[in-house]
Protein backbone atom coordinates (compact mmCIF):
# COMPACT_ATOMS: atom_id res chain seq x y z
CA UNK A 1 0.00 0.00 0.00
CA UNK A 2 2.86 2.06 1.29
CA UNK A 3 4.62 1.28 -1.71
CA UNK A 4 1.99 1.77 -4.26
CA UNK A 5 0.62 5.75 -2.96
CA UNK A 6 5.03 6.20 -3.20
CA UNK A 7 4.69 4.91 -6.65
CA UNK A 8 1.61 6.62 -7.51
CA UNK A 9 3.49 10.35 -6.36
CA UNK A 10 6.60 9.55 -8.42
CA UNK A 11 4.47 8.95 -10.90
CA UNK A 12 2.75 12.06 -10.72
CA UNK A 13 5.93 14.19 -10.96
CA UNK A 14 7.31 12.59 -14.15
CA UNK A 15 4.07 12.71 -15.67
CA UNK A 16 4.00 16.08 -15.26
CA UNK A 17 7.33 16.55 -16.43
CA UNK A 18 6.73 14.41 -19.37
CA UNK A 19 3.49 16.32 -20.01
CA UNK A 20 5.42 19.76 -21.09
CA UNK A 21 6.25 17.52 -23.65
CA UNK A 22 2.20 16.62 -24.75
CA UNK A 23 2.71 13.01 -24.15
CA UNK A 24 0.14 11.98 -21.42
CA UNK A 25 0.02 8.24 -21.69
CA UNK A 26 -2.26 7.51 -18.40
CA UNK A 27 -4.79 5.13 -18.46
CA UNK A 28 -6.22 4.76 -14.94
CA UNK A 29 -7.13 1.43 -15.49
CA UNK A 30 -3.70 -0.10 -15.90
CA UNK A 31 -2.63 -2.19 -12.73
CA UNK A 32 0.37 -1.80 -10.54
CA UNK A 33 2.73 -3.60 -12.99
CA UNK A 34 1.82 -1.45 -15.89
CA UNK A 35 2.52 1.39 -13.82
CA UNK A 36 5.74 0.29 -12.99
CA UNK A 37 6.53 -0.30 -16.56
CA UNK A 38 5.53 2.62 -17.32
CA UNK A 39 7.62 4.84 -14.71
CA UNK A 40 10.71 3.38 -16.10
CA UNK A 41 9.75 4.02 -19.80
CA UNK A 42 8.96 7.77 -18.16
CA UNK A 43 12.48 7.64 -16.15
CA UNK A 44 14.18 6.65 -19.40
CA UNK A 45 12.64 9.39 -21.48
CA UNK A 46 12.98 11.94 -18.85
CA UNK A 47 17.13 11.77 -18.69
CA UNK A 48 16.88 13.20 -21.91
CA UNK A 49 14.74 15.68 -20.91
CA UNK A 50 16.70 16.92 -17.99
CA UNK A 51 16.32 20.54 -18.93
CA UNK A 52 12.45 20.50 -18.69
CA UNK A 53 12.78 19.59 -15.15
CA UNK A 54 15.21 22.11 -14.52
CA UNK A 55 13.00 24.96 -15.68
CA UNK A 56 9.89 23.01 -13.92
CA UNK A 57 12.53 23.77 -10.59
CA UNK A 58 13.10 27.40 -12.25
CA UNK A 59 9.97 27.80 -12.30
CA UNK A 60 8.58 26.68 -8.98
CA UNK A 61 11.51 28.07 -7.25
CA UNK A 62 13.81 24.86 -6.27
CA UNK A 63 16.92 24.14 -6.37
CA UNK A 64 17.57 23.53 -9.95
CA UNK A 65 19.16 20.18 -9.74
CA UNK A 66 17.63 18.75 -13.56
CA UNK A 67 16.37 15.33 -11.15
CA UNK A 68 13.04 14.92 -9.75
CA UNK A 69 14.75 14.67 -6.21
CA UNK A 70 12.37 15.11 -2.61
CA UNK A 71 11.90 18.56 -2.54
CA UNK A 72 10.57 18.51 -6.11
CA UNK A 73 8.58 15.70 -5.65
CA UNK A 74 7.16 17.42 -2.50
CA UNK A 75 6.01 20.46 -4.49
CA UNK A 76 4.82 17.96 -7.65
CA UNK A 77 2.75 15.85 -5.12
CA UNK A 78 0.68 18.71 -4.42
CA UNK A 79 -3.21 19.01 -6.04
CA UNK A 80 -2.32 21.37 -8.78
CA UNK A 81 -4.27 22.69 -12.24
CA UNK A 82 -4.11 20.66 -15.22
CA UNK A 83 -3.06 23.94 -17.37
CA UNK A 84 0.89 23.08 -18.67
CA UNK A 85 3.47 25.93 -17.03
CA UNK A 86 6.78 25.50 -18.95
CA UNK A 87 6.36 27.18 -22.37
CA UNK A 88 3.92 29.71 -20.91
CA UNK A 89 5.62 31.18 -17.70
CA UNK A 90 6.09 35.21 -18.52
CA UNK A 91 3.63 35.15 -21.67
CA UNK A 92 0.64 37.23 -21.14
CA UNK A 93 -1.82 35.76 -23.60
CA UNK A 94 -4.51 38.48 -25.37
CA UNK A 95 -7.38 38.51 -23.64
CA UNK A 96 -11.06 38.64 -24.57
CA UNK A 97 -11.63 41.66 -26.99
CA UNK A 98 -14.66 42.45 -24.80
CA UNK A 99 -15.32 43.09 -21.83
CA UNK A 100 -19.07 41.84 -21.24
CA UNK A 101 -18.75 37.70 -21.09
CA UNK A 102 -21.48 35.01 -20.83
CA UNK A 103 -21.15 31.79 -18.85
CA UNK A 104 -23.34 28.60 -18.48
CA UNK A 105 -23.19 25.69 -15.85
CA UNK A 106 -23.76 22.50 -18.36
CA UNK A 107 -23.65 20.06 -15.20
CA UNK A 108 -23.50 19.56 -11.81
CA UNK A 109 -21.34 17.99 -9.44
CA UNK A 110 -22.89 15.54 -7.00
CA UNK A 111 -20.56 16.97 -3.99
CA UNK A 112 -22.43 19.84 -3.36
CA UNK A 113 -25.90 21.38 -3.64
CA UNK A 114 -26.90 23.20 -6.62
CA UNK A 115 -26.53 26.23 -5.26
CA UNK A 116 -23.69 26.24 -3.72
CA UNK A 117 -22.22 25.34 -6.81
CA UNK A 118 -23.78 28.46 -8.71
CA UNK A 119 -22.79 30.41 -5.93
CA UNK A 120 -18.97 29.38 -6.11
CA UNK A 121 -18.77 29.71 -9.65
CA UNK A 122 -20.95 33.43 -9.23
CA UNK A 123 -18.20 34.27 -6.55
CA UNK A 124 -15.14 33.29 -8.33
CA UNK A 125 -15.96 35.43 -11.33
CA UNK A 126 -16.86 38.55 -8.75
CA UNK A 127 -12.76 37.70 -8.07
CA UNK A 128 -11.90 39.21 -11.17
CA UNK A 129 -14.80 41.65 -11.84
CA UNK A 130 -13.89 43.49 -8.89
CA UNK A 131 -10.63 44.29 -10.25
CA UNK A 132 -11.63 44.92 -14.07
CA UNK A 133 -14.16 46.24 -16.02
CA UNK A 134 -15.58 42.71 -17.13
CA UNK A 135 -19.33 42.22 -16.52
CA UNK A 136 -20.33 37.86 -16.05
CA UNK A 137 -23.47 37.08 -17.49
CA UNK A 138 -25.20 33.95 -16.76
CA UNK A 139 -26.40 32.37 -19.38
CA UNK A 140 -28.92 28.77 -19.34
CA UNK A 141 -28.77 27.73 -22.98
CA UNK A 142 -26.79 28.39 -26.09
CA UNK A 143 -23.08 29.05 -26.67
CA UNK A 144 -21.57 30.91 -23.68
CA UNK A 145 -17.83 32.65 -23.72
CA UNK A 146 -16.89 30.30 -20.43
CA UNK A 147 -18.64 27.04 -20.78
CA UNK A 148 -18.04 24.91 -17.78
CA UNK A 149 -18.69 21.41 -16.66
CA UNK A 150 -17.85 18.60 -14.66
CA UNK A 151 -15.86 15.00 -15.80
CA UNK A 152 -13.70 12.69 -15.40
CA UNK A 153 -11.46 11.13 -16.89
CA UNK A 154 -11.51 11.56 -21.07
CA UNK A 155 -14.67 13.83 -21.02
CA UNK A 156 -16.47 15.12 -24.10
CA UNK A 157 -14.46 15.76 -26.90
CA UNK A 158 -11.72 17.72 -24.60
CA UNK A 159 -8.22 17.24 -26.22
CA UNK A 160 -7.10 17.12 -22.02
CA UNK A 161 -8.03 14.42 -19.42
CA UNK A 162 -8.32 14.12 -16.15
CA UNK A 163 -6.09 11.75 -13.77
CA UNK A 164 -8.60 10.26 -11.48
CA UNK A 165 -8.73 11.55 -7.85
CA UNK A 166 -5.87 14.28 -6.51
CA UNK A 167 -3.45 14.91 -9.11
CA UNK A 168 -4.93 17.32 -11.68
CA UNK A 169 -7.64 18.72 -10.40
CA UNK A 170 -9.35 21.59 -13.21
CA UNK A 171 -8.12 22.98 -16.02
CA UNK A 172 -9.06 25.91 -18.64
CA UNK A 173 -8.42 26.52 -22.22
CA UNK A 174 -7.34 30.58 -22.86
CA UNK A 175 -10.21 33.23 -24.44
CA UNK A 176 -10.91 32.45 -27.59
CA UNK A 177 -14.02 30.14 -29.92
CA UNK A 178 -14.77 26.07 -29.41
CA UNK A 179 -12.98 25.26 -26.14
CA UNK A 180 -11.98 28.74 -25.97
CA UNK A 181 -12.54 30.19 -22.42
CA UNK A 182 -13.87 26.91 -21.10
CA UNK A 183 -13.33 25.56 -17.58
CA UNK A 184 -13.27 21.79 -16.71
CA UNK A 185 -14.04 19.74 -13.45
CA UNK A 186 -12.04 16.48 -11.97
CA UNK A 187 -15.35 14.98 -11.11
CA UNK A 188 -12.97 12.55 -9.12
CA UNK A 189 -12.44 15.09 -6.68
CA UNK A 190 -14.54 16.03 -3.73
CA UNK A 191 -15.98 19.66 -4.75
CA UNK A 192 -17.04 21.74 -1.37
CA UNK A 193 -17.38 24.72 -0.09
CA UNK A 194 -15.30 24.28 2.87
CA UNK A 195 -11.37 23.52 3.87
CA UNK A 196 -11.74 19.52 3.13
CA UNK A 197 -11.65 18.45 0.24
CA UNK A 198 -11.23 21.03 -2.44
CA UNK A 199 -12.72 24.18 -2.48
CA UNK A 200 -14.81 24.79 -5.41
CA UNK A 201 -15.19 28.36 -5.36
CA UNK A 202 -10.81 29.13 -4.78
CA UNK A 203 -10.03 26.27 -7.88
CA UNK A 204 -12.71 27.88 -10.31
CA UNK A 205 -11.44 31.20 -9.33
CA UNK A 206 -8.04 30.05 -10.31
CA UNK A 207 -9.56 28.26 -13.58
CA UNK A 208 -11.49 31.45 -14.56
CA UNK A 209 -8.13 33.21 -14.61
CA UNK A 210 -6.90 31.07 -17.18
CA UNK A 211 -10.09 31.30 -19.18
CA UNK A 212 -9.56 35.55 -18.95
CA UNK A 213 -5.91 34.89 -20.08
CA UNK A 214 -3.48 34.55 -17.54
CA UNK A 215 -0.87 31.88 -17.41
CA UNK A 216 0.66 30.30 -14.16
CA UNK A 217 2.56 32.72 -11.46
CA UNK A 218 5.44 31.17 -10.21
CA UNK A 219 4.68 33.68 -7.18
CA UNK A 220 3.61 31.21 -4.25
CA UNK A 221 1.13 33.82 -2.54
CA UNK A 222 -0.30 34.19 -6.12
CA UNK A 223 -4.07 32.69 -6.83
CA UNK A 224 -2.36 31.30 -10.23
CA UNK A 225 0.31 29.49 -8.55
CA UNK A 226 -0.54 26.19 -10.42
CA UNK A 227 -0.64 24.43 -6.87
CA UNK A 228 -3.57 24.00 -4.56
CA UNK A 229 -3.81 25.69 -1.36
CA UNK A 230 -6.57 26.58 0.76
CA UNK A 231 -7.38 29.92 2.17
CA UNK A 232 -9.90 30.96 4.27
CA UNK A 233 -13.21 32.65 1.92
CA UNK A 234 -13.09 35.76 4.33
CA UNK A 235 -9.82 36.40 2.67
CA UNK A 236 -9.61 38.08 -0.78
CA UNK A 237 -7.92 35.24 -3.11
CA UNK A 238 -5.77 37.96 -5.14
CA UNK A 239 -2.47 39.16 -4.75
CA UNK A 240 -0.74 41.88 -5.91
CA UNK A 241 0.61 39.98 -8.80
CA UNK A 242 -2.58 38.35 -9.79
CA UNK A 243 -3.77 42.18 -9.85
CA UNK A 244 -1.20 43.21 -11.62
CA UNK A 245 -1.31 40.55 -14.55
CA UNK A 246 -5.22 41.04 -15.43
CA UNK A 247 -5.36 44.54 -14.98
CA UNK A 248 -2.66 44.54 -17.69
CA UNK A 249 -5.05 43.09 -20.05
CA UNK A 250 -7.98 44.82 -18.98
CA UNK A 251 -7.16 48.14 -16.84
CA UNK A 252 -8.67 48.63 -13.98
CA UNK A 253 -12.13 48.40 -12.53
CA UNK A 254 -14.73 51.29 -14.32
CA UNK A 255 -15.41 54.39 -11.82
CA UNK A 256 -19.04 54.55 -10.49
CA UNK A 257 -19.88 57.61 -10.47
CA UNK A 258 -20.57 59.55 -7.03
CA UNK A 259 -24.34 59.70 -7.09
CA UNK A 260 -25.03 61.82 -3.99
CA UNK A 261 -25.41 65.48 -4.61
CA UNK A 262 -22.30 67.92 -4.46
CA UNK A 263 -21.73 69.20 -1.02
CA UNK A 264 -25.06 69.41 0.53
CA UNK A 265 -23.59 70.52 4.11
CA UNK A 266 -20.05 71.75 3.08
CA UNK A 267 -18.78 72.48 6.39
CA UNK A 268 -17.11 75.80 7.22
CA UNK A 269 -13.93 74.84 8.50
CA UNK A 270 -13.46 78.57 10.08
CA UNK A 271 -16.11 78.01 12.46
CA UNK A 272 -15.28 79.08 16.25
CA UNK A 273 -16.75 75.02 16.93
CA UNK A 274 -15.40 72.86 14.19
CA UNK A 275 -14.19 69.46 15.47
CA UNK A 276 -12.40 66.71 13.59
CA UNK A 277 -13.77 62.87 13.45
CA UNK A 278 -9.46 61.81 12.56
CA UNK A 279 -6.46 63.97 11.94
CA UNK A 280 -3.60 61.97 9.67
CA UNK A 281 -0.36 62.70 7.98
CA UNK A 282 0.35 61.78 4.15
CA UNK A 283 3.56 62.42 3.39
CA UNK A 284 3.85 66.21 3.24
CA UNK A 285 0.48 67.00 3.56
CA UNK A 286 -2.47 66.89 6.65
CA UNK A 287 -5.70 64.87 6.21
CA UNK A 288 -8.14 66.51 8.53
CA UNK A 289 -11.53 64.14 8.47
CA UNK A 290 -14.83 64.75 9.42
CA UNK A 291 -18.08 63.03 7.91
CA UNK A 292 -18.12 62.23 4.55
CA UNK A 293 -15.35 65.06 3.87
CA UNK A 294 -11.49 65.61 4.15
CA UNK A 295 -9.51 68.57 4.30
CA UNK A 296 -5.90 68.70 2.31
CA UNK A 297 -3.60 70.92 3.88
CA UNK A 298 -0.20 71.48 2.90
CA UNK A 299 1.90 72.87 5.56
CA UNK A 300 4.69 74.63 3.97
CA UNK A 301 2.73 76.45 1.51
CA UNK A 302 -0.64 76.95 3.54
CA UNK A 303 -2.99 75.66 0.83
CA UNK A 304 -6.19 73.79 1.86
CA UNK A 305 -8.39 71.67 -0.38
CA UNK A 306 -11.60 70.68 0.75
CA UNK A 307 -13.24 67.17 -1.16
CA UNK A 308 -15.47 64.01 -0.38
CA UNK A 309 -13.57 61.15 0.69
CA UNK A 310 -15.29 58.91 -1.84
CA UNK A 311 -13.96 60.96 -4.44
CA UNK A 312 -10.66 59.52 -3.55
CA UNK A 313 -11.45 56.15 -1.96
CA UNK A 314 -15.00 54.96 -3.30
CA UNK A 315 -15.25 51.65 -0.76
CA UNK A 316 -14.01 53.83 2.62
CA UNK A 317 -17.55 54.90 4.58
CA UNK A 318 -18.10 58.21 5.75
CA UNK A 319 -17.75 58.67 9.75
CA UNK A 320 -14.40 57.64 9.79
CA UNK A 321 -13.19 57.86 13.80
CA UNK A 322 -9.42 57.34 13.74
CA UNK A 323 -6.91 57.19 10.83
CA UNK A 324 -2.64 57.04 10.63
CA UNK A 325 0.22 56.87 8.49
CA UNK A 326 2.40 54.14 9.07
CA UNK A 327 6.17 53.55 8.41
CA UNK A 328 5.33 52.21 4.73
CA UNK A 329 3.48 55.29 2.90
CA UNK A 330 0.48 53.44 3.76
CA UNK A 331 -2.46 55.55 6.09
CA UNK A 332 -5.20 52.91 7.84
CA UNK A 333 -8.52 54.39 8.78
CA UNK A 334 -10.49 53.38 11.53
CA UNK A 335 -14.42 52.82 12.01
CA UNK A 336 -16.08 50.54 14.45
CA UNK A 337 -14.23 47.45 14.97
CA UNK A 338 -12.73 47.84 11.19
CA UNK A 339 -10.17 49.08 9.72
CA UNK A 340 -8.67 49.47 6.03
CA UNK A 341 -4.99 50.19 4.58
CA UNK A 342 -4.86 52.33 1.75
CA UNK A 343 -1.94 52.73 -0.39
CA UNK A 344 -2.37 55.44 -2.57
CA UNK A 345 -5.88 55.58 -4.24
CA UNK A 346 -5.72 51.81 -3.51
CA UNK A 347 -7.49 50.18 -0.49
CA UNK A 348 -5.51 46.84 -0.02
CA UNK A 349 -7.81 43.76 -0.82
CA UNK A 350 -8.68 41.14 2.38
CA UNK A 351 -9.51 44.84 3.80
CA UNK A 352 -11.59 45.64 6.20
CA UNK A 353 -10.41 43.69 8.85
CA UNK A 354 -11.15 43.87 12.29
CA UNK A 355 -9.20 45.20 14.50
CA UNK A 356 -8.46 42.29 17.04
CA UNK A 357 -6.22 41.40 14.14
CA UNK A 358 -3.91 44.10 15.23
CA UNK A 359 -4.24 42.51 18.96
CA UNK A 360 -7.31 44.30 20.35
CA UNK A 361 -9.10 41.63 22.74
CA UNK A 362 -12.78 41.37 21.64
CA UNK A 363 -14.05 44.07 24.29
CA UNK A 364 -12.28 46.90 21.67
CA UNK A 365 -15.16 48.26 19.87
CA UNK A 366 -13.83 51.43 18.13
CA UNK A 367 -10.58 53.19 17.91
CA UNK A 368 -11.00 57.18 19.28
CA UNK A 369 -7.90 58.17 17.34
CA UNK A 370 -4.37 57.17 16.87
CA UNK A 371 -1.20 58.44 15.80
CA UNK A 372 2.30 56.80 14.58
CA UNK A 373 5.78 58.12 16.20
CA UNK A 374 7.67 58.23 13.32
CA UNK A 375 10.73 58.16 15.09
CA UNK A 376 10.46 55.31 17.52
CA UNK A 377 8.07 53.41 15.49
CA UNK A 378 5.34 53.25 18.06
CA UNK A 379 1.95 53.71 17.27
CA UNK A 380 -0.58 54.67 20.14
CA UNK A 381 -4.28 54.09 20.05
CA UNK A 382 -6.28 56.31 22.14
CA UNK A 383 -9.54 55.08 23.64
CA UNK A 384 -11.67 56.73 26.58
CA UNK A 385 -8.84 57.96 28.60
CA UNK A 386 -6.42 55.40 27.86
CA UNK A 387 -4.16 54.25 25.25
CA UNK A 388 -2.33 51.24 23.75
CA UNK A 389 0.80 51.07 22.29
CA UNK A 390 1.76 49.39 18.91
CA UNK A 391 4.83 47.89 17.95
CA UNK A 392 5.02 48.82 13.80
CA UNK A 393 8.50 46.65 13.28
CA UNK A 394 7.39 43.94 15.30
CA UNK A 395 3.55 44.30 14.27
CA UNK A 396 2.60 43.54 16.95
CA UNK A 397 1.10 45.09 20.71
CA UNK A 398 3.49 46.15 23.49
CA UNK A 399 2.89 44.51 26.71
CA UNK A 400 1.67 46.39 29.59
CA UNK A 401 -1.12 48.52 28.12
CA UNK A 402 -3.57 49.92 28.02
CA UNK A 403 -1.82 52.58 29.99
CA UNK A 404 -4.16 56.05 31.56
CA UNK A 405 -3.31 58.73 28.51
CA UNK A 406 -2.72 61.36 31.33
CA UNK A 407 0.22 59.49 33.05
CA UNK A 408 2.35 59.92 29.93
CA UNK A 409 0.82 62.84 28.65
CA UNK A 410 0.52 65.15 31.22
CA UNK A 411 -2.61 67.81 30.21
CA UNK A 412 -4.20 65.27 27.77
CA UNK A 413 -6.56 64.50 30.41
CA UNK A 414 -9.84 64.22 28.06
CA UNK A 415 -10.82 62.21 25.46
CA UNK A 416 -8.57 61.94 22.59
CA UNK A 417 -10.98 62.53 19.26
CA UNK A 418 -7.79 62.74 16.65
CA UNK A 419 -3.96 62.97 16.80
CA UNK A 420 -1.25 63.33 14.45
CA UNK A 421 2.54 63.97 14.16
CA UNK A 422 4.31 67.14 12.98
CA UNK A 423 7.95 67.85 12.99
CA UNK A 424 8.58 66.20 16.52
CA UNK A 425 5.35 67.11 17.89
CA UNK A 426 2.12 65.41 18.51
CA UNK A 427 -1.30 67.48 18.03
CA UNK A 428 -3.92 66.32 20.34
CA UNK A 429 -7.48 67.40 19.53
CA UNK A 430 -10.52 67.52 21.56
CA UNK A 431 -13.96 69.30 20.53
CA UNK A 432 -12.83 72.64 19.03
CA UNK A 433 -9.53 72.79 20.96
CA UNK A 434 -6.03 71.43 20.44
CA UNK A 435 -2.94 71.54 22.33
CA UNK A 436 0.47 70.90 20.66
CA UNK A 437 2.68 67.84 22.69
CA UNK A 438 6.51 67.80 22.92
CA UNK A 439 7.53 63.94 22.55
CA UNK A 440 10.64 64.94 23.98
CA UNK A 441 9.98 67.04 26.60
CA UNK A 442 6.77 65.24 27.68
CA UNK A 443 5.01 68.09 28.09
CA UNK A 444 1.53 70.48 26.54
CA UNK A 445 3.65 73.73 24.87
CA UNK A 446 0.54 75.35 23.74
CA UNK A 447 -2.89 75.37 23.22
CA UNK A 448 -4.76 76.47 20.03
CA UNK A 449 -8.13 76.40 18.24
CA UNK A 450 -8.68 73.11 16.38
CA UNK A 451 -8.71 75.26 13.51
CA UNK A 452 -5.51 76.36 13.39
CA UNK A 453 -3.96 74.65 10.45
CA UNK A 454 -6.83 76.29 7.77
CA UNK A 455 -6.27 80.22 7.38
CA UNK A 456 -8.99 81.43 8.71
ZN1 LIG B 1 -3.80 26.78 -13.60
ZN1 LIG C 1 -11.43 19.20 -20.23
Amino acid sequence: MERNLRMKKILLFLLLCAAVSNALPVHPEKDNKEDAKLVEVTLFRIIGRNWKCQKMQQFFGLKVTGKPDTETLEMMKKPRCGVPDVGLYGVTLPGWKKNKLTYRIMNYTPDMSKDDVDKAIQKAFKVWSTVTPLIFTRIHEGIADIMIAFGTKAHGHCPRYFDGPLGVLAHAFPPGDGFGGDAHFDEDEDWTTGSDGFNLFLVAAHEFGHALGLSHSNDQRALMFPNYAYVSPSEFPLSPDDISGIQSIYGSPTKIPDKSPPNPTRPKTCGSQISFDAVTTLRREIMFLKGRHLWRVYPDNSEVELELISAFWPTLPSGIQAAYENMKDQILFFKGNMFWIISGYQVLLGYPKNINTLGFPKGVKKIDAVVCNKNTGKTDFFIGDKYWRYDERSQSMEKGYPRRTVNDFPGISQKVDAVFQHKGFFYFFHGSRQWEFDTTAKKVIREMKSNSWFNC
